[in-house]
C-alpha cells in the first residue's frame, strides 16, 4: 500500500486529501486556511470522520506543510512521514507546455512559476505549495496535475480565436479551458458505469458550481470545451460573467471610468454571473429559493444559467455530430435535482428521457434517465483529488 496526497494550494489555503493506494481509500482530509493572515487555521478529518481543528499562526506554505505533517503524525494518520510516496499538486494553468501531468523537477518550478502570466492569483500559489513539499518531503515523488492538459486534444479550430493569428504565435492567445482533471475524472466514470470503451464514447460534461463549464470529449479525448483563454468564459457561473461581447468591455470601462484591463476582468469575474443579475447571490441555493419565493431577477438569473448550459449542449452535439451521454457533477450539477430537470426537459427533441425518480433521489453515481431514453444522463459525484493521486501513481510506477 502507498500513501499518497493530493495538494491544492491557493494564495491563502492549502487543502490536502490523503489516499491509500491502490486501494483508492481515503484516509484523511482537510485544509489550512488564512495562510499569512491573522487567525490561520487547520482542519483535518480522519478516515472516522473525527474532525480536528487548531487556530496557530501559519505565515507562509512552508509553515503549513509543516503543520500538516506534524499533526498527520501526531493524529496517527502517518507514523512516518516516509509512507507518503506521492504528492500530486493541482496546478491551474499548464499552457501548451504541459499536454499531461508529468513528474516535477526543478526546471518545472521554474516553467510554472513563468506560467503565471496565465494564472496571476494561481500558479505561484501552486509553485509555493510544490516548492513546499518539495523541501519538507524530498523522498517523495512530487506531480503536477494541470487543469488545462486534459484540453490539450482540441482540435486547432477549437482553439484559436478569430483574432490576429500572430496573438497566438507572439502570446500564447488561445483557448487553455480548465476544469480539465473533473471533466477526465467523470467521463471515464461515465463510461465505466455505461460499460463502453472510453475510447468510442460521444460524452458531454457538464461541471456545474461556483465555477462553470462544459467539457465535449470524443474518441476519449477532450474535444472542445466553453472555458476559453481564461475561466472567465463561456457559462454564466455564481459570479463570472461567461461569455460576452468583448466590446461591452472598453465600453464599461469608459462608464466607469476604468482604466486598466485588469480592473474590468475583476468586475467581470467577481461581480457578474448569477451575483451580477440577481443582485442576490452568486449561491445557487440562493437563486433557487428566490426564484421560487417570486423574484425576477433570481428567476432571470436561473434562466440565463439554464439557456447557456442548454446552447451549449446543442452546440456540442452538433460538433461532434451526436451525443451518446451527458453527465452533471459539481456543487450544483450533483445536488440540483430541479437545475439537471430543466435542462434535460429542454432536450426533450434529442429523445431525452429523464427518470424522475432517479433524477430527483440519485443512488450515488448513476444514469439519471429513462432505458429508452435516446441519451443516457448521469450524475457523477467529481473527485479531483482521485484523478491526481491515480496520476501520482501511474506515473511513479512508470518511472521506476
Ligand atoms: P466550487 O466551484 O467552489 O468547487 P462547488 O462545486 O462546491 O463549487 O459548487 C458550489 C455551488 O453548488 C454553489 O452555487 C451552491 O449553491 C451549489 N449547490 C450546492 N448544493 C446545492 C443544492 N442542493 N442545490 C442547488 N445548488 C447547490
Amino acid at each position: 500500500m502507498e500513501k499518497i496526497m493530493a495538494i491544492n494550494s491557493g494564495s491563502s489555503s492549502l487543502k490536502f486529501k490523503l489516499f491509500a493506494m491502490p486501494a483508492e481509500e481515503e484516509l484523511a482530509a482537510g485544509q489550512i486556511e488564512r495562510i499569512g493572515i491573522d487567525g490561520s487555521r487547520v482542519t483535518i478529518k480522519n478516515q472516522a470522520g473525527e474532525k480536528y481543528t487548531e487556530e496557530t499562526p501559519v505565515p507562509d506554505h512552508k509553515a503549513a506543510v509543516g503543520l500538516l505533517m506534524k499533526l498527520l503524525r501526531q493524529l496517527s494518520i502517518v507514523t512516518d512521514p516516509e509512507e507518503i510516496t506521492g504528492i500530486g499538486h493541482r496546478v491551474v494553468a499548464g499552457g501548451e507546455a504541459y499536454k499531461q501531468s508529468v513528474i516535477v523537477g526543478d526546471d518545472d518550478v521554474a516553467q510554472i512559476k513563468a506560467l503565471a502570466e496565465y494564472a496571476p492569483l494561481h500558479n505561484p500559489a501552486n509553485g509555493a505549495g510544490i516548492q513546499a513539499f518539495r523541501e519538507l518531503l524530498p523522498h517523495a515523488v512530487s506531480v503536477a496535475v494541470f487543469d488545462t492538459s486534459f484540453h490539450q486534444t482540441l482540435p486547432p479550430e477549437n482553439y484559436i480565436y478569430s483574432v490576429p493569428y500572430e496573438w497566438y504565435e507572439k502570446w500564447g492567445v488561445r483557448r487553455y479551458g480548465a476544469h480539465g482533471t473533473s471533466h477526465r475524472y467523470v467521463t471515464q466514470r461515465a463510461a465505466e458505469i455505461l460499460e463502453k470503451p472510453y475510447e468510442q464514447l460521444k460524452l458531454i460534461s457538464c461541471h456545474l458550481g461556483n465555477g462553470s463549464s462544459i467539457c465535449a470529449v470524443q474518441n476519449g479525448q477532450s474535444f472542445d470545451t466553453s472555458m476559453g483563454f481564461t475561466p472567465l468564459a463561456g457559462l454564466t457561473m455564481g459570479t463570472r460573467s461567461g461569455d460576452v461581447d468583448p466590446s461591452l468591455v472598453g465600453f464599461v470601462m469608459d462608464k466607469l471610468g476604468i482604466t486598466t484591463g485588469n480592473e474590468m476582468v475583476t468586475l467581470l469575474n467577481h461581480e457578474a454571473g448569477l451575483k451580477g443579475i440577481s443582485g442576490i447571490s452568486s449561491d445557487m441555493r440562493d437563486i433557487l429559493a428566490q426564484a421560487a419565493a417570486g423574484n425576477d431577477r433570481a428567476q432571470l438569473a436561473l434562466d440565463i444559467f439554464v439557456r447557456n448550459i442548454v446552447r451549449y449542449i446543442g452546440q456540442y452535439v452538433a460538433e461532434m455530430g451526436g451525443v451518446d451521454a451527458i453527465i452533471f457533477t459539481a456543487g450544483i450539477g450533483e445536488n440540483s435535482a430541479p437545475i439537471r430537470k430543466l435542462v434535460l426537459d429542454r432536450l426533450a427533441y434529442m429523445g431525452i428521457k429523464l427518470d424522475s425518480a432517479a433524477n430527483e433521489h440519485p443512488n450515488g453515481d448513476c444514469v439519471i434517465s429513462t432505458p429508452d431514453s435516446a441519451v443516457t444522463a448521469l450524475r457523477v459525484k467529481t473527485n479531483e483529488e482521485l484523478m491526481i493521486a491515480r496520476d501520482v501513481q501511474r506515473l511513479a510506477h512508470e518511472a521506476q
